[in-house]
């Protein structure tokens, strides 16, 4: 993609945007002020459309998407309308496009990409963020996270009015949220811990007993958890206990429900009121999607990085049904496929495993390592052709799940 049509673009809808609140507003027709702030884009322009909105922010590596989507379901509760970037649009003029769409929302979801994080803490004065978790994207990012951690303290310590909901469970998020005033922890689990044996405060080897974590060298440790994920079901800070009983599958996605949960508390939605809302949420831009193809039922999954693998296949079909594996290397998945051999794939050895994607002879390298056997394919209808019938799930990273996503249509 050239960068020309892709600066035209953002120009352009972001002027749109600011014309219109423009307009609202009234200060003026709009063409004017869109054009300008559309040129200069960023942050102004997203502190303009956040002004007197309760913004809720959402980041993390994993699960930002699906979490932003069942807030924003949870808080459907109010009655109001509730601006979001549903499509993962996670950057300064995606969330200035959402915010513009919608100009009569009071409250607004906004899934943020974990390096904007502080200036979009600066431009909308959230009255909510919410920490998943942070690992490792991809290899050549991997050296990130800690500086990213440290970004993320810096600017909720200059912004005492914001309340954090953060995951007690991933030592880095306790460490990104403990500059906060006031923070509400979740006990949201971990199932990816490679990123965090270390002590970020120390450097010491963290101890690990079950869910709790601490240090033996400082004081850091796992704060006390009033929302907890407890295997299928929710514990509110009353203790109380009710079963989750998502349409989304996987640990991972009870984990963000749980999340969702713990901030539509903030705004006055009880879980009570909030679960049934989350169970409607049955996909999430197109993942978990079940498709027809051929004779076969095929569902999408998207894994972008190693903690996200093991997430897909906690959701794979149980039993030893087929998965298909798609990895490209084109610059959003990152271009070094060495991330691959952080991923454990002996899982998958019952299974029929096809491997496709412009990368699949890495991957295929890979998977022999781990002794599971698999068969190379030229994609996904090459594997509907050759298994006919039946449940067939695909794991596919970013661009290789926007492909197959291009050739099964968009569902959604
Ligand atoms: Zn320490």
């Amino acid at each position: 993609m050239s960068k020309l049509p892709l600066r035209a673009r953002l120009a352009t809808g972001i002027g749109g945007a600011a014309g219109r609140v423009s307009r609202l507003t009234g200060r003026g027709d709009g063409s004017v002020i869109g054009g300008v702030l559309g040129l200069r884009v960023e942050p102004d322009l997203l502190r303009l459309l956040a002004a007197d909105r309760q913004v809720i922010l959402v980041t993390g590596t994993n699960g930002k998407t699906t979490t932003t989507r069942l807030i924003t379901a949870g808080l459907g509760a109010l009655g109001q309308q509730v601006a979001s970037n549903a499509f993962g649009a996670n950057m300064a003029a995606g969330l200035a496009s959402a915010l513009g769409r919608a100009p009569q929302a009071t409250y607004a979801v906004l899934e943020t990409d974990e390096r904007y994080l502080p200036v979009v803490i600066e431009a909308t004065s959230p009255r909510v963020v919410t920490l998943l978790n942070l690992s490792r994207d991809q290899m050549d990012r991997a050296a990130e996270i800690w500086l990213i951690a440290r970004r993320w303290r810096d600017a909720l310590a200059d912004a005492p009015d914001t309340l954090v909901i953060a995951n007690a469970d991933d030592p880095l998020i306790v460490c990104a949220a403990s500059s906060a005033k006031r923070v509400t922890w979740v006990a949201a689990g971990q199932r990816w811990h490679e990123d965090s044996w270390c002590c970020p405060e120390c450097g010491s080897h963290l101890r690990r007993a079950g869910a709790d974590w601490r240090c033996p060298e400082c004081s850091f440790g796992r704060p006390r958890t009033p929302w907890a994920l407890d295997g299928e079901a929710v514990i509110d800070p009353h203790g109380q206990r009710r079963e989750l009983d998502l349409a989304l599958p996987g640990r991972a996605n009870r984990s963000n429900a749980v999340v969702a949960l713990a901030v539509a508390d903030v705004f006055g939605v009880t879980a009570d009121q909030a679960l049934p809302l989350l169970r409607q949420v049955t996909s999430v831009a197109g993942r978990y999607t079940v498709v027809p193809r051929g004779g076969c039922m095929v569902r999408l999954l998207l894994a972008k990085n190693p903690a996200g693998w093991l997430e897909a296949f906690d959701v794979l079909t149980p039993g030893d049904g087929p998965v298909l594996l798609a990895v490209n290397a084109q610059i959003p998945d990152g271009k070094d496929t060495s991330w691959l051999w952080d991923v454990d794939y002996r899982v998958l050895r019952n299974r029929p495993v096809y491997v496709s994607g412009e990368r699949r002879l890495d991957l295929a390298v890979r998977l022999e390592a781990d002794e599971v056997e698999f068969e190379l394919t030229a994609g996904l209808d090459d594997v509907v052709d050759r298994i006919q019938t039946g449940d067939l799930d695909v794991i596919a990273n970013y661009t290789a799940f926007q492909q197959i996503r291009t050739l099964v249509g968009r569902t959604e």
